[in-house]
């Protein structure tokens, strides 16, 4: 089995919600992605499940495994979802079916992975409320949001612990919106994948697999020995980096509120 870098929370241009502030096309991206070693990604948009065999086809010109996301909104919740079916997610109009966190229940299968975004972020996080649905889910996320203040690594801690508890694996992300932080936080995982082709429903499968049967303890931070089946690999992100995007999360979090 080999280790592959993996990059499983990335939105792009197509994205419906954020795509004013995305500089980068898809092609762009997954090229980026390549120089910078990541073998297995998934583009997870709001909102809506931004792949089609075009795009599979663009990566796998790059060696790179595309599993299909999203990141949904379920009562104002950001919760990633791969490999599902869009009629699992949607009507025929495109409006939500799955409308209440307990629905989740409902998509639940072998094949495909349910995960909290942002655990503990505020915002469009599940925050506490994971505590009383951590049953849907397969895995937490790990954020790439947090500098060398250690007050902002307070949300991440709290996911280790909820992680530990529920005796959950973790998966760390850089929710790309910008190609400059995409190699700050991801993750390594030990699978076993085909290389010809690449972009098969098999290898979708081994990789959630590996994510899905993996417990708490398999699941190692920034280890020197990289000798755990699901390594996160994270740095600290620049504080003016941070504040930034703080004040824009910050600011969009708020107008979105009286949107609603
Ligand atoms: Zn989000
Ligand atoms: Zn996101």
């Amino acid at each position: 089995m080999d280790y592959y870098k993996t990059s499983l929370h990335i939105h792009t241009k197509e994205d419906p919600r954020d795509s004013h502030i995305i500089r980068y096309s898809y092609k762009d991206l997954i090229k980026t992605l390549a120089e910078k070693g990541f073998s297995i990604i998934s583009i997870t948009n709001h909102d809506s499940i931004f792949y089609n065999k075009n795009l599979a086809r663009t990566a796998e010109e790059n060696n790179i495994l595309l599993i299909p996301g999203i990141e949904m909104t379920i009562e104002g919740v950001h919760i990633l979802g791969y490999n599902l079916d869009r009629e699992d997610v949607f009507d025929k109009k495109g409006n939500y079916k799955i409308k209440k966190l307990e629905d989740i229940e409902k998509i639940k299968r072998e094949d495909n992975l349910i995960i909290p975004a942002h655990v503990f972020y505020g915002f469009h996080s599940i925050n506490n409320k994971l505590f009383e649905h951590c049953h849907l889910f397969d895995a937490l996320e790990f954020s790439f949001f947090y500098t060398d203040n250690i007050l902002s690594k307070i949300p991440n801690k709290k996911a280790i612990r909820a992680a530990e508890r529920y005796n959950m694996p973790l998966i760390g992300t850089s929710d790309v919106h910008d190609k400059r932080i995409l190699n700050e936080t991801y993750t390594k995982i030990k699978c076993n994948l085909d290389n010809h082709p690449l972009n098969s429903k098999k290898n979708i499968k081994s990789v959630i697999r590996a994510i899905k049967n993996a417990k708490n303890k398999d699941i190692g931070i920034n280890s020197r020995d990289l000798k755990k089946p699901i390594e996160i690999i994270t740095n600290p992100l620049s504080n003016m980096f941070y504040f930034r995007k703080f004040t824009v999360a910050s600011l969009s979090g708020f107008l979105g509120f009286f949107k609603h």
